[in-house]
């Protein structure tokens, strides 16, 4: 019997839970799906990341409007995917940012993505009609931009750290809290995404390049919020051992000259054991698993997921 497509029949509603972390920054998980925040500045809000829709997002609004009133100045995307970033509009920001290398994927791929995300996951394209189109920014940088909050509110330093989950991702610090919100580059007990990943930079460099800001808050794509060092390296290296797992399972198959249905079949068993219950674990690993061959097949830019493809891919490998 063949699996149901990606997460197509997960239509399970998600309690949302709002954490505030220090005066000010907010956190907002959903047991398991994409996480969204907030940094007060003396007169604004820094809203960080959108919902999948304007109706998603404003459900988040909602939430955020009975702790403060300020307009949302800057909306901070983390990267181009579209839940996290077509819902932007709700926000009404002054200015939308994201770095270089994350406008050139929307550019390239956004409508693909799109069209791809929403049929792999239609329980979060609430009212998706209402989508205006793809989300561009107003502020792009290749490394570094930094937000004063004013008052002694502290700053927020927007910095990429390094390919991983995509090849734009960053990461939002603050300093005043220890707070650091990381995007995808690290998931807190849900499955990783890797179809448009660059896995060997990811589980080195730019996951060490996260761990060093030794954050007392960590704010992962998706998962609970991690408090306290411990956790926050906790959750750093659970992220490095589902990419190592990864690597080492289809990596051996490779060398071997075994087939991209082989190397899926090891990975799955190495990696069911410790991380098959967590959410998206048998949606993700299909695409995952053949991104991961495409590096070993020299492909540097990840190729483009359509809906087709997405179809494609899952029947070689999860029927
Ligand atoms: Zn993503």
């Amino acid at each position: 019997m063949s699996k149901p497509f990606a997460s197509s029949t997960d239509t399970t509603t998600k309690t949302d839970t709002l954490e505030i972390l220090s005066d000010g920054v907010y956190a907002l998980t959903a047991e398991g799906d994409p996480n969204v925040g907030a940094v007060e500045g003396e007169d604004f809000v820094v809203a960080i990341e959108s919902r999948a829709t304007p109706a998603a997002s404003r459900d988040w609004l909602k939430i955020l409007r009975e702790h403060t009133d300020k307009p949302v100045r800057y909306l901070v995307l983390t990267h181009y995917h579209a839940v996290r970033v077509l819902g932007a509009s709700a926000f009404a920001a002054e200015d939308i940012i994201m770095s270089n290398a994350s406008r050139d994927l929307v550019a390239e791929r956004g409508e693909q993505d799109w069209k791809s995300e929403f049929g792999r996951m239609p329980r979060l394209a609430k009212n998706a009609e209402e989508v205006p189109g793809l989300t561009w920014p107003t502020i792009t940088f290749d490394t570094e931009y930094d937000i004063e909050l004013g008052g002694d509110r502290g700053k927020l330093e927007l910095r990429f750290l390094g390919r991983g989950h995509t090849g734009g991702d960053i990461v939002v610090w603050h300093d005043k809290s220890r707070t650091l919100f990381a995007g995808d580059l690290v998931e807190a007990k849900a499955a990783l995404y890797t179809g448009d990943a660059y896995h060997f930079d990811w589980a080195t460099k730019t996951l060490d390049n996260v761990k060093a800001y030794q954050a007392e808050n960590l704010i992962g794509g998706r998962g609970a919020v991690a408090r306290g060092v411990t956790e926050t390296d906790a959750a750093v290296e659970q992220t490095r051992k589902f990419l190592n797992g990864m690597i080492d399972n289809a990596g051996r198959v490779h060398r071997a000259g075994g087939s991209l249905k082989e190397a899926f079949e090891a990975t799955r068993d190495a990696l069911a054991p410790e991380f098959g219950a967590w959410p998206i674990f048998e949606h993700c690993l299909p695409f995952d698993v053949q991104r991961l061959w495409d590096e070993y097949a020299g492909i540097e830019h990840p190729r483009i997921w359509t809906a087709e493809r997405d179809r494609e891919v899952w029947a070689q490998l999860q029927d």
